[in-house]
């Protein structure tokens, strides 16, 4: 394992995704299909390149896809129903925050997207779907460039 390889699994342990670069971006998205699935106020997502991510268990994973979002492909465990991985198009993946067992490993959250109302702190919130768009492309860019 190289030194930027990171391991994330859900909850039951039964899926585990070891993603083998750093974070791109680190943001909350509060959409509604991430609130159903996090059974939270917001999904703490971490993205990165779909080329580094590799999946031991896919046969434990349920693979679905919302008509909001068709192109992003999201993944629960068939176990303990947690989100495991989210894929854009082959080309992003997105991992639960919570699910890196090196919680050190990650930046801290660097926005909000699909917000229900404006910032109340520093930190940059979008709360309209091209807004969010923006905000999160923008936040993946930057993690590009510095990698
Ligand atoms: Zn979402
Ligand atoms: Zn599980």
């Amino acid at each position: 394992m190289s030194e930027a390889t990171q391991l994330s699994r859900c909850s039951c342990g039964k899926c585990e995704v070891r993603i083998e670069q750093p974070p791109l971006a680190r943001f909350h998205c509060h959409c509604s299909i991430c609130r159903k699935l996090y059974q939270s106020d917001y999904a703490d997502v971490v993205a990165v390149s779909a080329s580094a991510i590799d999946i031991s268990a896919d046969a434990d994973i349920h693979y679905d896809k919302y008509r909001s979002f068709p192109a992003v492909r999201r993944g629960t465990c068939k176990h303990c129903n947690e989100p495991v991985i989210g894929t854009l198009m082959g080309l992003l993946a997105f991992v639960p925050g919570r699910n890196y067992l090196d919680q050190k490993a990650l930046p801290a959250p660097q926005g909000r997207i699909f917000a229900d109302q404006p910032a109340h702190d520093d930190m940059p919130t979008a709360c309209s779907y091209w807004q969010s768009q923006v905000l999160v492309s923008r936040l993946i860019m930057a993690g590009m460039f510095r990698a």
